[in-house]
Protein backbone atom coordinates (compact mmCIF):
# COMPACT_ATOMS: atom_id res chain seq x y z
CA UNK A 1 0.00 0.00 0.00
CA UNK A 2 1.22 3.36 -0.50
CA UNK A 3 2.63 5.22 2.60
CA UNK A 4 0.41 8.12 1.97
CA UNK A 5 -2.60 6.35 2.26
CA UNK A 6 -1.60 4.07 4.62
CA UNK A 7 -0.88 7.50 6.82
CA UNK A 8 -4.41 8.82 5.60
CA UNK A 9 -6.29 5.85 6.64
CA UNK A 10 -4.47 5.24 9.73
CA UNK A 11 -5.07 8.66 10.70
CA UNK A 12 -8.63 8.75 9.80
CA UNK A 13 -10.04 5.72 10.80
CA UNK A 14 -8.42 6.50 14.44
CA UNK A 15 -10.14 9.94 14.30
CA UNK A 16 -13.53 8.73 13.60
CA UNK A 17 -13.45 6.34 16.65
CA UNK A 18 -12.52 8.64 18.50
CA UNK A 19 -15.76 10.92 17.66
CA UNK A 20 -17.73 7.88 17.24
CA UNK A 21 -18.34 8.23 13.87
CA UNK A 22 -16.78 4.61 13.01
CA UNK A 23 -19.33 2.33 11.80
CA UNK A 24 -19.77 -0.97 12.82
CA UNK A 25 -22.35 -3.14 10.52
CA UNK A 26 -25.01 -5.22 11.83
CA UNK A 27 -25.55 -7.96 9.61
CA UNK A 28 -28.53 -9.75 9.31
CA UNK A 29 -29.60 -13.58 8.46
CA UNK A 30 -33.23 -13.04 7.66
CA UNK A 31 -34.95 -11.06 5.56
CA UNK A 32 -35.39 -7.16 6.16
CA UNK A 33 -38.94 -7.89 7.29
CA UNK A 34 -41.24 -6.73 10.86
CA UNK A 35 -38.47 -9.49 12.62
CA UNK A 36 -35.37 -9.56 11.81
CA UNK A 37 -32.51 -12.50 13.21
CA UNK A 38 -28.87 -10.88 13.99
CA UNK A 39 -26.15 -13.89 14.92
CA UNK A 40 -29.66 -16.28 15.43
CA UNK A 41 -31.24 -13.50 17.72
CA UNK A 42 -34.63 -12.87 16.92
CA UNK A 43 -35.82 -8.75 17.39
CA UNK A 44 -38.87 -6.63 16.11
CA UNK A 45 -37.26 -4.44 13.71
CA UNK A 46 -38.41 -0.77 13.73
CA UNK A 47 -35.48 0.24 12.40
CA UNK A 48 -36.41 -0.15 8.34
CA UNK A 49 -38.22 2.82 5.42
CA UNK A 50 -39.91 -0.60 4.52
CA UNK A 51 -42.85 1.46 5.31
CA UNK A 52 -45.61 -1.10 3.03
CA UNK A 53 -43.43 -4.27 4.13
CA UNK A 54 -43.27 -4.70 0.07
CA UNK A 55 -39.56 -6.08 0.95
CA UNK A 56 -40.82 -9.29 1.61
CA UNK A 57 -43.99 -9.48 -0.40
CA UNK A 58 -44.75 -12.61 -2.70
CA UNK A 59 -46.86 -10.93 -5.10
CA UNK A 60 -43.46 -9.04 -5.72
CA UNK A 61 -40.85 -12.00 -5.09
CA UNK A 62 -42.86 -13.91 -7.45
CA UNK A 63 -42.75 -10.79 -10.40
CA UNK A 64 -39.23 -10.44 -9.61
CA UNK A 65 -38.60 -14.14 -10.33
CA UNK A 66 -40.60 -14.20 -13.36
CA UNK A 67 -39.09 -11.07 -14.62
CA UNK A 68 -35.37 -12.70 -14.07
CA UNK A 69 -36.49 -15.65 -15.79
CA UNK A 70 -37.65 -13.90 -18.49
CA UNK A 71 -34.73 -11.01 -19.08
CA UNK A 72 -32.12 -12.43 -16.77
CA UNK A 73 -30.01 -11.20 -14.04
CA UNK A 74 -28.53 -8.37 -15.58
CA UNK A 75 -30.02 -5.49 -18.17
CA UNK A 76 -26.50 -5.92 -19.70
CA UNK A 77 -26.24 -2.60 -20.43
CA UNK A 78 -26.50 1.49 -20.02
CA UNK A 79 -29.92 2.81 -20.60
CA UNK A 80 -28.76 4.87 -23.86
CA UNK A 81 -26.67 1.56 -25.26
CA UNK A 82 -29.07 -1.24 -25.40
CA UNK A 83 -29.84 -1.46 -21.61
CA UNK A 84 -33.60 -0.21 -21.72
CA UNK A 85 -35.85 -3.49 -21.79
CA UNK A 86 -39.73 -3.68 -22.06
CA UNK A 87 -40.00 -3.69 -17.94
CA UNK A 88 -38.35 -0.28 -18.07
CA UNK A 89 -40.17 1.60 -19.54
CA UNK A 90 -43.34 0.07 -18.22
CA UNK A 91 -42.41 1.04 -14.92
CA UNK A 92 -41.28 4.65 -15.93
CA UNK A 93 -45.36 4.58 -17.55
CA UNK A 94 -46.63 3.53 -14.37
CA UNK A 95 -44.58 6.14 -12.24
CA UNK A 96 -45.75 8.93 -14.61
CA UNK A 97 -49.66 7.13 -14.12
CA UNK A 98 -49.51 7.02 -10.04
CA UNK A 99 -47.57 10.69 -9.56
CA UNK A 100 -49.87 12.00 -12.02
CA UNK A 101 -47.59 13.94 -14.62
CA UNK A 102 -46.96 13.28 -18.39
CA UNK A 103 -43.63 11.01 -17.79
CA UNK A 104 -41.19 9.53 -15.86
CA UNK A 105 -37.35 8.28 -15.93
CA UNK A 106 -36.07 5.65 -13.57
CA UNK A 107 -32.02 5.83 -12.00
CA UNK A 108 -30.57 2.49 -10.39
CA UNK A 109 -31.07 4.42 -6.93
CA UNK A 110 -32.52 7.41 -5.38
CA UNK A 111 -29.06 8.75 -4.31
CA UNK A 112 -27.77 8.49 -7.69
CA UNK A 113 -30.87 10.48 -9.05
CA UNK A 114 -30.58 13.43 -7.16
CA UNK A 115 -27.25 13.52 -8.08
CA UNK A 116 -28.08 13.07 -11.69
CA UNK A 117 -31.12 15.49 -12.24
CA UNK A 118 -30.28 18.02 -10.02
CA UNK A 119 -26.92 18.76 -11.80
CA UNK A 120 -28.86 17.81 -15.33
CA UNK A 121 -30.51 21.03 -14.95
CA UNK A 122 -28.32 23.52 -12.15
CA UNK A 123 -25.33 25.13 -13.43
CA UNK A 124 -22.81 27.58 -12.00
CA UNK A 125 -25.22 29.97 -13.78
CA UNK A 126 -27.78 28.92 -11.01
CA UNK A 127 -28.96 29.49 -7.58
CA UNK A 128 -30.30 26.24 -5.77
CA UNK A 129 -32.27 27.39 -2.43
CA UNK A 130 -32.20 24.11 -0.48
CA UNK A 131 -33.76 23.57 3.28
CA UNK A 132 -31.14 23.23 5.87
CA UNK A 133 -32.45 19.72 6.94
CA UNK A 134 -32.18 18.08 3.39
CA UNK A 135 -30.98 14.84 2.58
CA UNK A 136 -27.08 14.14 1.90
CA UNK A 137 -27.72 12.96 -2.01
CA UNK A 138 -29.95 16.77 -2.29
CA UNK A 139 -26.39 18.38 -1.05
CA UNK A 140 -23.79 16.03 -2.96
CA UNK A 141 -26.02 17.01 -6.05
CA UNK A 142 -26.37 20.25 -5.64
CA UNK A 143 -22.80 20.47 -4.83
CA UNK A 144 -22.03 18.70 -8.07
CA UNK A 145 -24.38 21.21 -10.00
CA UNK A 146 -21.46 23.91 -9.05
CA UNK A 147 -24.88 26.41 -8.76
CA UNK A 148 -24.25 28.78 -5.80
CA UNK A 149 -26.55 27.07 -2.74
CA UNK A 150 -28.33 29.18 -1.00
CA UNK A 151 -29.74 27.72 2.90
CA UNK A 152 -33.13 27.93 4.03
CA UNK A 153 -34.04 27.62 7.73
CA UNK A 154 -35.78 24.57 7.81
CA UNK A 155 -39.78 24.40 6.76
CA UNK A 156 -39.33 28.48 7.40
CA UNK A 157 -41.67 30.14 4.47
CA UNK A 158 -40.83 33.34 5.02
CA UNK A 159 -37.02 32.72 5.13
CA UNK A 160 -37.57 31.14 1.70
CA UNK A 161 -39.45 34.33 0.43
CA UNK A 162 -36.97 36.63 1.66
CA UNK A 163 -34.01 34.50 0.07
CA UNK A 164 -35.27 34.04 -2.69
CA UNK A 165 -36.99 37.56 -3.42
CA UNK A 166 -33.23 38.54 -3.10
CA UNK A 167 -31.54 35.88 -5.18
CA UNK A 168 -34.04 36.92 -8.34
CA UNK A 169 -33.24 41.00 -7.58
CA UNK A 170 -29.42 40.38 -7.26
CA UNK A 171 -29.67 39.55 -10.85
CA UNK A 172 -26.50 37.11 -10.78
CA UNK A 173 -28.76 33.94 -11.63
CA UNK A 174 -29.86 32.47 -14.69
CA UNK A 175 -32.44 29.84 -13.23
CA UNK A 176 -33.63 29.66 -9.37
CA UNK A 177 -34.49 26.30 -7.65
CA UNK A 178 -36.31 25.49 -4.69
CA UNK A 179 -35.40 22.31 -3.33
CA UNK A 180 -36.71 20.10 -0.77
CA UNK A 181 -37.42 16.78 1.20
CA UNK A 182 -41.49 16.00 0.65
CA UNK A 183 -41.30 14.45 4.43
CA UNK A 184 -38.30 15.40 6.83
CA UNK A 185 -36.99 11.57 7.34
CA UNK A 186 -35.59 12.59 11.29
CA UNK A 187 -38.75 14.53 12.82
CA UNK A 188 -41.41 13.27 10.39
CA UNK A 189 -42.71 16.85 8.91
CA UNK A 190 -44.62 17.12 6.31
CA UNK A 191 -43.32 20.37 3.24
CA UNK A 192 -45.87 23.03 3.00
CA UNK A 193 -46.51 22.33 -0.67
CA UNK A 194 -48.96 25.25 -0.97
CA UNK A 195 -46.79 27.62 0.12
CA UNK A 196 -43.87 26.63 -1.45
CA UNK A 197 -46.14 26.30 -4.99
CA UNK A 198 -46.92 30.21 -4.06
CA UNK A 199 -43.75 31.39 -3.38
CA UNK A 200 -41.92 29.52 -6.73
CA UNK A 201 -45.37 31.51 -8.84
CA UNK A 202 -44.63 34.55 -7.09
CA UNK A 203 -40.47 34.34 -8.78
CA UNK A 204 -40.78 32.09 -11.21
CA UNK A 205 -38.10 29.34 -9.18
CA UNK A 206 -38.05 25.62 -10.45
CA UNK A 207 -39.38 23.65 -8.05
CA UNK A 208 -37.74 19.83 -6.64
CA UNK A 209 -39.60 17.47 -4.10
CA UNK A 210 -37.61 14.42 -2.89
CA UNK A 211 -40.63 12.33 -1.67
CA UNK A 212 -38.64 9.60 -0.56
CA UNK A 213 -40.66 9.45 2.74
CA UNK A 214 -43.68 10.38 1.19
CA UNK A 215 -44.42 7.99 -1.43
CA UNK A 216 -46.62 4.88 -0.36
CA UNK A 217 -47.21 6.93 2.60
CA UNK A 218 -49.45 10.07 1.81
CA UNK A 219 -51.82 10.84 -0.80
CA UNK A 220 -52.83 7.42 -1.18
CA UNK A 221 -49.58 6.06 -1.56
CA UNK A 222 -48.90 8.66 -4.38
CA UNK A 223 -46.93 10.70 -2.23
CA UNK A 224 -46.75 14.65 -0.58
CA UNK A 225 -46.99 16.36 -3.70
CA UNK A 226 -50.37 14.53 -4.43
CA UNK A 227 -51.64 15.32 -1.11
CA UNK A 228 -52.02 18.32 -1.36
CA UNK A 229 -53.34 17.90 -4.84
CA UNK A 230 -50.77 19.88 -6.53
CA UNK A 231 -49.16 17.26 -9.20
CA UNK A 232 -49.09 19.67 -12.02
CA UNK A 233 -46.80 22.30 -9.91
CA UNK A 234 -44.08 20.62 -9.17
CA UNK A 235 -41.36 20.13 -11.77
CA UNK A 236 -39.50 17.77 -10.26
CA UNK A 237 -41.74 14.96 -8.01
CA UNK A 238 -38.20 12.87 -6.99
CA UNK A 239 -38.72 9.42 -5.34
CA UNK A 240 -37.14 5.96 -4.23
CA UNK A 241 -38.00 2.73 -5.03
CA UNK A 242 -36.17 1.54 -2.00
CA UNK A 243 -38.86 2.92 0.79
CA UNK A 244 -42.36 2.01 0.88
CA UNK A 245 -41.36 0.83 -2.92
CA UNK A 246 -39.62 -2.06 -1.00
CA UNK A 247 -37.31 -2.67 -3.96
CA UNK A 248 -34.30 -0.60 -5.28
CA UNK A 249 -33.60 2.74 -7.43
CA UNK A 250 -35.06 6.47 -7.91
CA UNK A 251 -37.07 8.89 -10.33
CA UNK A 252 -38.11 11.65 -11.26
CA UNK A 253 -41.58 12.13 -12.38
CA UNK A 254 -42.05 15.31 -14.25
CA UNK A 255 -43.53 17.26 -17.79
CA UNK A 256 -42.15 15.30 -20.78
CA UNK A 257 -39.68 18.00 -21.99
CA UNK A 258 -38.40 17.11 -18.58
CA UNK A 259 -38.01 13.78 -18.56
CA UNK A 260 -36.57 13.83 -22.13
CA UNK A 261 -33.74 16.54 -21.28
CA UNK A 262 -32.76 13.76 -18.43
CA UNK A 263 -32.69 11.14 -20.56
CA UNK A 264 -30.21 12.64 -22.46
CA UNK A 265 -28.22 14.37 -19.56
CA UNK A 266 -28.92 12.65 -16.64
CA UNK A 267 -25.33 11.23 -16.24
CA UNK A 268 -26.11 7.96 -13.93
CA UNK A 269 -28.87 6.94 -16.85
CA UNK A 270 -26.18 7.67 -19.38
CA UNK A 271 -23.33 5.68 -17.82
CA UNK A 272 -24.39 3.30 -15.06
CA UNK A 273 -26.01 0.43 -16.54
CA UNK A 274 -29.64 -0.12 -16.12
CA UNK A 275 -31.51 -1.32 -12.93
CA UNK A 276 -32.04 -5.34 -12.68
CA UNK A 277 -35.11 -6.28 -14.73
CA UNK A 278 -36.14 -8.40 -11.12
CA UNK A 279 -35.97 -5.14 -9.63
CA UNK A 280 -38.23 -3.09 -12.31
CA UNK A 281 -41.02 -5.63 -12.28
CA UNK A 282 -41.08 -5.74 -8.32
CA UNK A 283 -41.62 -1.95 -8.85
CA UNK A 284 -44.39 -1.61 -11.00
CA UNK A 285 -46.06 -4.49 -9.23
CA UNK A 286 -45.57 -2.30 -6.25
CA UNK A 287 -47.06 0.70 -7.71
CA UNK A 288 -50.17 -1.88 -9.09
CA UNK A 289 -50.48 -3.26 -5.55
CA UNK A 290 -51.40 0.03 -3.97
CA UNK A 291 -53.46 1.39 -7.37
CA UNK A 292 -55.53 -1.84 -6.76
CA UNK A 293 -55.97 -2.22 -3.08
CA UNK A 294 -55.36 1.00 0.09
CA UNK A 295 -55.25 -1.24 2.56
CA UNK A 296 -51.32 -0.96 2.65
CA UNK A 297 -51.01 2.31 3.21
CA UNK A 298 -54.17 1.88 5.74
CA UNK A 299 -52.34 -0.37 7.46
CA UNK A 300 -49.31 1.46 7.69
CA UNK A 301 -51.56 4.88 9.27
CA UNK A 302 -52.75 2.42 11.62
CA UNK A 303 -49.93 0.60 12.83
CA UNK A 304 -48.10 3.67 12.99
CA UNK A 305 -51.11 5.93 15.10
CA UNK A 306 -51.47 2.44 17.28
CA UNK A 307 -47.46 2.83 17.81
CA UNK A 308 -47.68 6.31 18.55
CA UNK A 309 -50.35 6.27 21.21
CA UNK A 310 -48.96 3.83 23.26
CA UNK A 311 -45.30 5.29 23.20
CA UNK A 312 -47.35 8.65 24.56
CA UNK A 313 -49.37 6.97 26.94
CA UNK A 314 -46.13 5.28 28.81
CA UNK A 315 -44.50 8.53 28.64
CA UNK A 316 -42.44 9.01 25.64
CA UNK A 317 -41.61 12.47 24.20
CA UNK A 318 -42.51 11.49 20.27
CA UNK A 319 -42.11 15.08 18.88
CA UNK A 320 -44.32 16.66 16.55
CA UNK A 321 -44.17 13.79 13.19
CA UNK A 322 -47.27 14.07 11.04
CA UNK A 323 -46.34 10.89 9.66
CA UNK A 324 -45.38 7.41 10.58
CA UNK A 325 -41.93 8.42 11.14
CA UNK A 326 -41.85 7.89 15.28
CA UNK A 327 -38.68 9.39 17.00
CA UNK A 328 -38.22 9.11 20.76
CA UNK A 329 -36.45 12.16 21.40
CA UNK A 330 -33.62 11.94 24.35
CA UNK A 331 -32.09 14.81 24.04
CA UNK A 332 -28.28 13.90 25.36
CA UNK A 333 -26.37 11.87 22.45
CA UNK A 334 -24.91 9.23 25.06
CA UNK A 335 -28.38 8.24 26.18
CA UNK A 336 -29.73 7.97 23.26
CA UNK A 337 -26.79 5.70 22.30
CA UNK A 338 -27.18 3.23 25.32
CA UNK A 339 -30.90 3.33 25.13
CA UNK A 340 -30.79 1.78 21.16
CA UNK A 341 -28.39 -0.62 22.51
CA UNK A 342 -30.49 -1.90 25.75
CA UNK A 343 -33.67 -1.83 23.56
CA UNK A 344 -31.64 -4.37 20.77
CA UNK A 345 -30.47 -6.24 23.90
CA UNK A 346 -34.30 -6.46 24.84
CA UNK A 347 -35.31 -7.04 21.51
CA UNK A 348 -36.24 -4.28 19.31
CA UNK A 349 -34.28 -3.15 17.05
CA UNK A 350 -33.83 0.80 16.35
CA UNK A 351 -30.69 3.19 15.81
CA UNK A 352 -29.57 6.12 17.49
CA UNK A 353 -29.58 9.01 15.74
CA UNK A 354 -27.63 12.02 16.94
CA UNK A 355 -25.50 14.99 15.79
CA UNK A 356 -24.76 15.83 13.08
CA UNK A 357 -27.32 13.91 11.60
CA UNK A 358 -29.93 15.89 13.87
CA UNK A 359 -29.28 19.05 15.81
CA UNK A 360 -26.88 18.58 18.97
CA UNK A 361 -28.97 18.17 22.12
CA UNK A 362 -31.76 16.68 20.15
CA UNK A 363 -30.14 12.92 20.43
CA UNK A 364 -33.28 9.64 19.47
CA UNK A 365 -33.81 6.77 18.14
CA UNK A 366 -35.64 6.23 15.31
CA UNK A 367 -38.95 4.38 15.24
CA UNK A 368 -40.52 3.14 11.60
CA UNK A 369 -43.49 0.79 12.40
CA UNK A 370 -44.88 -0.78 9.22
CA UNK A 371 -47.83 -2.17 7.86
CA UNK A 372 -46.17 -5.70 7.78
CA UNK A 373 -45.84 -5.44 12.16
CA UNK A 374 -48.81 -7.37 13.89
CA UNK A 375 -50.42 -5.66 16.99
CA UNK A 376 -48.64 -8.68 18.38
CA UNK A 377 -45.37 -7.46 17.80
CA UNK A 378 -45.85 -3.97 18.25
CA UNK A 379 -46.94 -4.47 21.99
CA UNK A 380 -44.11 -6.35 22.59
CA UNK A 381 -41.90 -3.61 21.37
CA UNK A 382 -43.84 -1.46 23.75
CA UNK A 383 -43.68 -3.47 26.44
CA UNK A 384 -40.14 -3.77 25.73
CA UNK A 385 -40.03 0.31 25.65
CA UNK A 386 -41.77 0.75 29.01
CA UNK A 387 -38.90 -1.75 30.77
CA UNK A 388 -35.91 -0.57 29.59
CA UNK A 389 -37.02 3.23 29.57
CA UNK A 390 -37.93 2.21 33.49
CA UNK A 391 -34.62 0.90 34.17
CA UNK A 392 -32.73 4.05 32.43
CA UNK A 393 -34.70 6.40 34.49
CA UNK A 394 -36.38 7.81 31.28
CA UNK A 395 -39.91 6.92 32.24
CA UNK A 396 -41.61 6.59 35.23
N1 LIG B 1 -33.58 11.07 -0.43
C1 LIG B 1 -33.98 10.88 0.84
C2 LIG B 1 -34.78 11.96 1.51
C3 LIG B 1 -33.65 9.71 1.52
O1 LIG B 1 -34.03 9.52 2.78
C4 LIG B 1 -32.89 8.72 0.85
C5 LIG B 1 -32.53 7.39 1.51
N2 LIG B 1 -31.93 7.47 2.74
C6 LIG B 1 -32.48 8.96 -0.46
C7 LIG B 1 -32.86 10.12 -1.08
C8 LIG B 1 -31.67 7.95 -1.20
O2 LIG B 1 -32.48 6.94 -1.66
P1 LIG B 1 -31.90 5.48 -2.02
O3 LIG B 1 -31.76 4.74 -0.75
O4 LIG B 1 -32.94 4.92 -2.94
O5 LIG B 1 -30.61 5.69 -2.72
Amino acid sequence: MSKSLEHFLDEGLANLKEKGLYNTIDVLDSANGPEITIDGKRMINLASNNYLGFATNPDLMQVCNEATDKYGVGAGAVRTINGTLKIHEELENKIAEFKGTEAAIAFQSGFNCNMGAISAVMTKEDAILSDELNHASIIDGCRLSRAKIIRVKHQDMEDLEQKAKEAVESGQYKKIMYITDGVFSMDGDIANIPEIVRIAEKYDLITYVDDAHGSGVLGKGAGTVKHFGLSDKIDFQMGTLSKAIGVVGGYVAGSQRLIDWLKSQGRPFLFSTSLTPGAAAAAKKAIELMQEDDHYVQDLWDNANYFKEKLQAIGYDIGKSETPITPVILGDELLAQKFSKKLIENGVYVKPIVFPTVPMGTGRVRNMPNAAHTKEMLDEAIAIYEKVGKELGIIK
